[in-house]
């Protein structure tokens, strides 16, 4: 047993996994010398994989530099080359980055941009954003309150404003053709019908993970959603924020999602893969004029201690340098296309497969009862801890979560490094057959 047997820690359960002693490339190990395919990249994270040694040289580098300068006192070279890199990835015209440590902080700081903005422009009756059902958007109050997903943020809900929610486009589940452009208007018309329920003039703005993330399982949305969220957004004055904490940083094969539909927002969030791991890192990017609009009345009312640390910074460039390098966003469309093949052929093998799903290397499959009416596994099953639990025991991390809201469902995040190998997609492959059979045989049945 390598997990201590008394510990201090606690996070969000009684949980305990063993010791991790090291990661390498695509491998961790644990104390006791057992040895995981990481297929998860923890949580979507560790997208250049483990322990990349020119990132560990940057760190080492600038480690021997300085660790810390604060932004009231000195600027740093690592933060603006990586903001100068930041830039040059997002949408033309959004040159702005402002740096922060993690996912939420990096929603948190759009909401404020987005509210300190509308202010600016003399329209501070905007403050509603309007998110979607199911969503995830952060732990913290501001990024909860978007949160569409009842079992986290309900025993919060007295302390939070209430935020607008729509349904996500889930055209596998409402037998709809998610190819077909109208299946797109007629979930991003939703978005319309609530601007104006809510009245025009209070939306501040309208914040969509591209692709989805943990919330609803690599859910790519259907042809011609995000081009006409993008017309609505622009047509009643409404700041469209793309949540790209989960779906930036190339596992879908190009940096920021929303490029697969060629479009851009007024706001981005982006952290986990941004920094691959290596250091707890994120960014907003806005559009200049926001930004200056901001800047010009005052001052943007918002900041954290960490914004732009130097070391965090120079892995943050170190870990971009080398999706380039590598060609990492080519490797993650290749070796994704192999991986979803394989899981559509476990599908045809196993009939509790309803749906795969996801683009790149950012995929998804969902298990059901039915496959002709995609019901649901019974709850009692706990499916969606058993399966991870069965191919952990085999030495794969997969991701999992029971979806609420507007639909119940077990999915399972398949999102190994996008360093990836067909190798290593076969070895994925063969132990997730080996965990469905033995996931039939001893928990379904
Ligand atoms: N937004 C999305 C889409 C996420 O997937 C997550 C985390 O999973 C967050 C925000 C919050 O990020 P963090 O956990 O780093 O605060």
């Amino acid at each position: 047993m390598t997990t201590p047997p008394k510990s201090h820690l606690f996070y969000q359960s009684r949980l305990r996994r063993p010791m991790l002693d090291q990661a390498r490339g695509v491998y961790m190990w644990d104390l006791d010398g057992k040895r995981y395919l990481d297929g998860s990249s923890g949580a979507m994270v560790c997208n250049i994989g483990h322990s990349n040694e020119h990132v560990l040289e940057a760190m080492r580098r600038q480690m021997e530099k300085s660790t810390f300068g604060y932004r009231l006192h000195f600027e740093t070279e690592p933060a603006e080359r990586l903001a100068e890199k930041t830039a040059a990835l997002a949408p033309d015209g959004m040159d702005k980055v402002f740096f922060v440590s993690g996912g939420s902080e990096a929603v948190e700081s759009a909401i404020k941009l987005a509210r300190q903005n509308a202010i600016a422009l003399g329209e501070a009756q905007r403050w509603k954003v309007i998110s979607r059902q199911p969503s995830y958007h952060g732990s913290t109050l501001g990024a909860l309150a978007l949160t569409g997903y009842a079992p986290l943020s309900a025993a919060f809900d007295p302390m939070m404003r209430p935020m607008p929610k729509i349904p996500a486009p889930r055209a596998y589940l409402d037998h709809l053709d998610a190819s077909d452009e109208a299946t797109g208007h007629h979930y991003a018309d939703m978005l319309e019908a609530r601007i104006r329920d809510e009245g025009p003039e209070t939306v501040l703005a309208f914040i969509v993970e591209p692709v989805g993330g943990a919330s609803t399982g690599a859910l790519v949305p259907p042809a011609g959603y995000m081009r006409r969220i993008r017309e609505i957004c622009t047509k009643y004055g409404v700041l469209l924020i793309h949540d790209e904490v989960m779906s930036g940083g190339g596992r879908t094969g190009k940096f920021f999602a929303a490029e697969h539909w060629d479009v851009a927002p007024d706001i981005l969030a982006i952290s986990k893969g941004f920094a691959a791991g290596y250091v707890p890192l994120g960014a907003m990017v806005a559009k200049n004029e926001i930004v200056e609009n901001v800047l010009d009345t005052g001052g943007f009312l918002h900041g954290y201690t960490y914004a732009g640390n130097p070391l965090a910074c120079a892995a943050g460039v170190a870990v971009l340098d080398e999706i380039e390098r590598e060609n990492l966003m080519e490797n993650a469309t290749t070796v994704g296309a192999e991986l979803k093949a394989g899981l559509n052929a476990l599908m045809e093998r196993y009939e509790i497969i309803g749906d795969v799903r996801g683009l790149g290397l950012f995929l998804a499959f969902e298990l059901v009862c039915d496959r002709d009416t995609l019901e649901p596994l019974p709850r009692e099953l706990n499916a969606y801890n058993a399966l991870v639990d069965i191919a952990y025991d085999k030495g794969l991390i997969i991701y999992s979560r029971r979806t609420r809201g507007g639909y119940d469902g077990d999915h399972f995040l398949v999102c190994p490094p996008m360093i990836s190998t067909s190798a290593h997609v076969g070895e994925i492959l063969d132990t997730l057959d080996a965990s469905l059979r033995e996931f039939q045989e001893t928990t379904v049945n």
